[in-house]
């Protein structure tokens, strides 16, 4: 279905009708050339407008001062209050399920404390063995904070020896588990192996034995399609500055879906954000909650931290992710096939791809598991002008992203790596000759 010829990458990027989107963000730059920037899962690249809109805030609190809050063009008292339309498209969400604050791992403990509330035999939470280190290490001082112990309550899920979790064996743990299970967390997107998991099947089975779903979408938002309130999750968080290009350490985001209501069924920790908003200024002794996610809030809006999300999201709004989708599956599929040929051409298994082959089951990224030199492959990729991400001991995952790479980056990385392996090669044939 593919070829591999720079000058068919070149033809798919001019039929690609998103290519323009590119302009719109500041590529990084080596030697005075755009980087190859394959790191969008880690890091996503700058929105042009975000300088501007943080000048504008800066701006406004110079000539305002606190009368910013209600005064400024766009009012910091309810400046949190603009994500949740655009969070509630990219989720699949109400608006009011969803609610941008603090960042990942805080709102991880804050939902955990809602929603991990183990009772007797009912106190283990499932998840990946390959989950990142920081929700796991949210999930063990959980547990440890109810006076449990991790040893007992946290269920680890293995990969298979290709780094995959299948559905099937997801959903029978779960019965397995059955009514001492608490609470799913999972990844929605692995963030080392990039498998998508199946979050309408698990919530469904998590449910079945009375137990929470919850995920992690750091990985996913931005990347893959979801419908989190049709498919009944509980709650959800994620970060912003990976897919969604907000920035370093930028504001991030939870859902906690509507059949939790004003969250007073539940235990939570207060804040004064997280009071109704029509009484939140009047100080009062009282905690009113506010309906849905936004009770969850404790702190007012970090507002210089929320300019780049806002530049951002815009331009989610604008463009749509089903037609990031759309492309995001063509520039992964047209990164395997080119991966795929280079095995063929050495006639050597050089690159395993740890990601599952079937684009339901990923997104973006793919985890190359390299067999053969694959440190120093990485490091010569950096020095060339192509940033992907290395993990220990052998993986490399590159996250072709459709907002801003093209099918001539995908080309030109593999074909740097097709070439790295032949120079590999006859290097070792002279040096044995
Ligand atoms: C990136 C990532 C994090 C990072 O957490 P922060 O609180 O934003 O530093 C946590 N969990 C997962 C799954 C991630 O991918």
């Amino acid at each position: 279905m593919f070829e591999n010829s720079l000058e068919y990458a070149q033809q798919l990027d001019l039929e690609d009708n998103l290519s323009h989107l590119r302009d719109r963000y500041s590529i990084p730059q080596q030697k005075g050339c755009d980087i190859i920037y394959l790191c969008g899962n880690s890091l996503g690249l700058q929105p042009k407008l975000a300088k501007e809109y943080l000048l504008q805030e800066l701006e406004d609190w110079a000539m305002l001062g606190v009368e910013g809050h209600f005064k400024s063009n766009n009012p910091w008292f309810s400046y949190h209050e603009w994500f949740a339309n655009p969070l509630a498209n990219l989720v699949g969400a109400k608006p009011t399920e969803v609610v941008a604050m603090n960042n990942l791992t805080v709102n991880l403990h804050l939902l955990l404390v809602s929603f991990y509330q183990p009772k007797g035999k009912r106190n283990k939470i499932l998840f990946e063995s390959t989950a990142f280190p920081s929700d796991r290490y949210a999930l063990e001082s959980q547990i440890h904070f109810h006076g449990l112990r991790p040893e007992d309550c946290l269920i680890e899920l293995h990969t298979d020896s290709h780094g995959y979790i299948s559905t099937e064996s997801l959903l029978s743990k779960i019965t397995e588990i059955g009514e001492e299970l608490a609470c799913v967390m999972l990844g929605g997107v692995n963030y080392f192996t990039g498998q998508w998991f199946d979050l309408e099947k698990i919530t469904q089975k998590a449910h079945e034995v009375g137990a929470i779903a919850g995920f992690d979408l750091a990985h996913a938002i931005g990347n893959v399609p979801m419908n989190l309130h049709q498919w009944e999750v509980d709650f959800a968080c994620w970060c912003s500055y990976k897919y969604l290009n907000s920035g370093p350490g930028a504001v991030a985001g939870i859902f906690v879906h509507e059949k939790f209501g004003d969250g007073s069924k539940l235990k939570r920790f207060h804040g004064w954000w997280g009071n109704n908003s029509k009484t939140r200024f009047k100080m009062g002794k009282e905690f009113q909650a506010s309906i849905g996610a936004e009770g969850w809030q404790l702190s007012n809006a970090p507002v210089f931290n929320m300019v780049a999300h806002r530049a951002a999201l815009e331009i989610f709004e604008e463009v749509g992710l089903t037609n990031l989708r759309r492309k995001s599956i063509l520039l992964t599929g047209y990164l395997e096939f080119l991966l795929l040929e280079i095995n063929r051409f050495h006639q050597k298994d050089l690159i395993k791809i740890l990601t599952p082959a079937n684009s339901d089951e990923r997104g973006c990224q793919l985890s190359l598991q390299i067999s053969t030199d694959g440190k120093n492959l990485f490091e010569s990729m950096v020095k060339a002008g192509f940033l992907s991400d290395w993990r220990e001991p052998d993986v490399i995952r590159i996250s072709p992203v459709p907002m801003y790479n093209t099918f001539e980056d995908v080309w030109k990385t593999a074909n740097f790596i097709l070439e790295y392996f032949t120079s590999f090669y006859q290097r070792k044939t002279a040096s044995t000759a």
